[in-house]
């Protein structure tokens, strides 16, 4: 710990210089999470987490900062917007049934890489003012409990959907945390301001939000098209429509979205028409064309069975033509057996 430091005075400053590297918002979270990990616990004893098991493997780590980084006292929480209002709406798309819906945040860079780069940036910002200091930076990548930090660094509310919520901004945003040794005074927490409201609850297309804050995973078409590695159970497919890639229903009807900013990211702009393209060309990508497009994009990760197995459930669910057809029946003995059953259940679905 530095001495002698006007703490207050550097909490001023790194906000400031967080919005210097490009985020839009920093807040200060002490490293009490206790009341996070209660709902944590109770959430994976009902397996709403589905193989997500990465989420129970690190135990009492994920709400109790300082034992995942020994000596942290405080934590950044910092947020950098990523919508475009330039882009083909989400909701316009899912309304298309040939076009690919893509969930908005995975259009361009990995987002993992952005954030990085510009904590990065803060890191040595504070560095150079106070000297060196004990740190850890996190993007979404390690048992960190970010929504419930950013809510206690008053960047927001979790709402219903369990996503954070900004009054000012909506809820396309990442977030990101430095654990530091610096005892940072915490902010307060905001108020909750969903309300009566229900849209999100309503309006998901597999009733994935069982209760307020309660997102039953398995359910959901996010995990269903990234996380899970096996088959598309067969209740939800027609419900996916054309969400091939996560999935924004629960953003898109939610009040607070009208105060959406547009991000001034680069490189959040959509790579190769990702934004409004047709399922039938992103069927057709061999695996070297999957992988060389996606270089350095978030969809990468699922890699190329997932991906042909999500597009194979939106062609199903298209409108039907000979092309569609035959370019899943010409992809039907190269395909590995999980993608050939879900080629299979397209060609049927077209045929009703
Ligand atoms: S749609 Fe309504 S209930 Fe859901 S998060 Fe938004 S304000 Fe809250």
């Amino acid at each position: 710990m530095q001495q002698n430091l006007d703490y207050q005075q550097l909490k001023k400053q790194i906000k400031a210089w967080a919005l210097e590297v490009g985020f839009q918002q920093a807040g200060i979270s002490d490293i009490d999470l206790s009341e996070a990990g209660v709902y944590l616990n109770s959430w994976l004893e009902k397996n709403y987490h589905g193989q997500m098991e990465y989420m129970q493997r690190h135990g009492d780590k994920r709400y109790h900062p300082e034992q995942l980084v020994p000596d942290t006292l405080s934590i950044i929480s910092v947020r950098l917007d990523y919508m475009q209002s330039k882009l083909t709406p989400y909701e316009t798309l899912t309304k298309q049934p040939n076009k690919a819906a893509i969930s908005r945040y995975a259009l361009g860079r990995d987002y993992h890489k952005v954030l990085r780069k510009k904590l990065k940036k803060l890191t040595e910002k504070i560095a150079t003012a106070i000297g060196p200091f004990g740190h850890r930076v996190f993007t979404d990548s390690a048992p960190v409990m970010e929504k419930a930090i950013a809510e206690k660094a008053g960047l927001g509310w979790i709402g219903k959907h369990s996503n954070l919520l900004n009054s000012k901004a909506g809820s396309y945003f990442f977030l990101g945390e430095i654990y530091t040794d610096l005892p940072l005074p915490p902010d307060r927490k905001q108020s909750f301001h969903c309300g009566s409201c229900t849209q999100c609850i309503q309006d998901c297309p597999t009733d994935a939000i069982v209760a307020p804050f309660q997102v039953d995973a398995r359910r959901c078409i996010s995990y269903l098209t990234i996380e899970n590695k096996g088959p598309i159970p067969i209740e939800f497919r027609q419900a996916m429509g054309n969400r091939i890639y996560g999935c924004d229903d629960c953003q898109v009807v939610c009040p607070w979205n009208k105060f959406t900013q547009d991000t001034q990211e680069q490189d959040f702009s959509p790579r190769h028409q990702l934004d409004d393209i047709d399922l039938l060309t992103l069927f057709t990508w061999t695996e070297d064309e999957f992988l060389s497009k996606t270089e350095g994009s978030p969809i990468r990760r699922i890699g190329y069975q997932a991906w042909q197995r999500n597009l194979a459930v939106g062609l199903g669910n298209a409108k039907s033509s000979e092309e569609i057809i035959q370019a899943l029946k010409d992809k039907l003995n190269t395909a590995s057996p999980m993608v050939k059953e879900h080629i299979q259940w397209a060609l049927k679905q077209l045929s009703t």
